[in-house]
């Protein structure tokens, strides 16, 4: 079996898919690995270092894909690259197959096997190829990193001779696995911090790391979380319940950041520009599901801004991407361990039947085989 890495050709990605160690461990499962030059150097790893760790460096991207069976992915392969596979390759990435269809039309034209990641079951048996969760708990770190760096004042009190700084009073909305992270963070850091969630099992977590839950408890906050541990979409009754407490608690925050998702859909609207401008000058807000559509209103995108009151809004896209080499390594761990479950003694067997594999395929033989993407 011969698996291919290609550089990552979308939107200035530093991540890669593969890295040294795992390139070791694939070679030791009997694979040949072949990876294009440059591959690894957003993440710090030059070609040498594949090298050493015994994969082919490839000059250019055909000669890379040329006689692959697998092609791993950080994002979704492009134009260039699909032409460039022969039809049963497979293919697997963080495809973001829900709203990328014209890729996955592509993959399937191109009569390739592909695997997107973020549908991967969070089942025990797939918590290692958990690429969500792995990239989520970095990206949680980051955002209150760069919540620190745009912050004019410190996080932790220091009480000096010249006077006493305040610590920073930081609140995170949607403490799922990067907001816990995030809580974590900012509690390292000496920040106050407080947190909410619609889901009731988030409020134990939120209280176990050192932060206070703040949350509309009704009925339907009791009832908010789906068999598979994920948020429902809110009534309108709730999200005004749920507006009119943020209002009242936001005024009197430091920093904010926000990490609301719903799979399948765009973000949850947290945080409208009538909460911003109650801000107080030099506040920090940091909006992490700014590539779903965002949870802040007036966040645009890729741009860090300062709103007319003073208030900064940090919009970076792919937070895990500023932590590239972290997250490089966390991915490429979860990657491996998912495409061993396609290599049966060096030779590579797709079993669609498996609950993991079955639940991640987008294409297959010509088709879009994901109910979900198909319909
Ligand atoms: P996510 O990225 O889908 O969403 C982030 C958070 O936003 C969630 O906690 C969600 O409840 C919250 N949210 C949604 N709408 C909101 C609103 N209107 N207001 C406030 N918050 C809102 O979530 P995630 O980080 O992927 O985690 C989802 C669940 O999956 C959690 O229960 C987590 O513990 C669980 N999980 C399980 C495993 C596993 O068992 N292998 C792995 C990872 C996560």
């Amino acid at each position: 079996v011969t698996i291919a890495v290609t550089r990552e050709r979308r939107d200035g990605e530093t991540r890669t898919a593969l890295t040294p160690d795992m390139v070791r461990k694939l070679t030791g499962m009997g694979v040949t690995v072949v990876v294009e030059t440059g591959t690894g150097l957003g993440s710090s790893i030059p070609d040498t270092a594949y090298a050493e760790a015994g994969a082919t460096v490839a000059r250019d991207l055909k000669t890379a894909l040329t006689g692959a069976d697998i092609l791993m992915k950080v994002r979704g392969p492009t134009a260039s690259e699909i032409s460039a596979l022969r039809p049963g390759t497979v293919v697997v990435a963080l495809l973001d197959a829900w709203r990328d269809k014209d890729t996955v039309q592509a993959l399937s034209g191109a009569g390739v096997t592909s695997f997107a990641m973020e549908f991967v079951p969070r089942i025990s048996r797939a918590q290692v190829m958990d690429a969500l969760s792995s990239q989520a708990n970095l990206a949680g770190y980051r955002a209150v990193i760069e919540a620190a760096a745009a912050y004019g004042r410190g996080f932790p009190m220091m009480m000096t001779a010249a006077g006493t700084v305040a610590a920073a009073k930081v609140f995170i909305m949607g403490a799922g696995v990067a907001g816990l992270q995030a809580i974590a963070t900012a509690r390292r850091l000496g920040a106050v911090v407080t947190a909410t969630d619609v889901r009731p099992a988030a409020k134990e977590q939120v209280e176990s790391l050192g932060a206070k839950f703040v949350a509309v408890e009704d009925e339907e906050f009791k009832a908010a979380e789906t068999a598979g541990g994920y948020a429902k979409a809110m009534s309108d009754e709730y999200q005004a319940k749920q507006a009119a407490l943020t209002a009242s608690h936001i005024v009197k925050q430091d920093v904010v950041i926000t990490t609301a998702l719903i799979p399948g859909r765009p973000a949850p609207r947290l945080v409208t520009a009538a909460h911003v401008s109650s801000m107080k000058p030099g506040s920090v807000i940091v909006d992490l599901a700014v590539d779903n559509g965002g949870n802040v209103e007036g966040i645009k995108a890729g741009e860090l801004a300062t709103t007319a009151n003073g208030v900064t809004l940090v919009g970076w896209t792919n937070m895990p991407g500023r932590i590239a080499s972290d997250a490089s390594s966390l991915y490429a761990r979860n990657l491996v361990a998912f495409v061993a479950l396609m290599l049966k003694d060096g030779i590579l067997a797709v079993d669609l039947d498996d609950e993991i594999l079955k639940a991640a395929a987008v294409t297959h033989g010509g088709a879009i085989v994901h109910e979900g993407v198909k319909g």
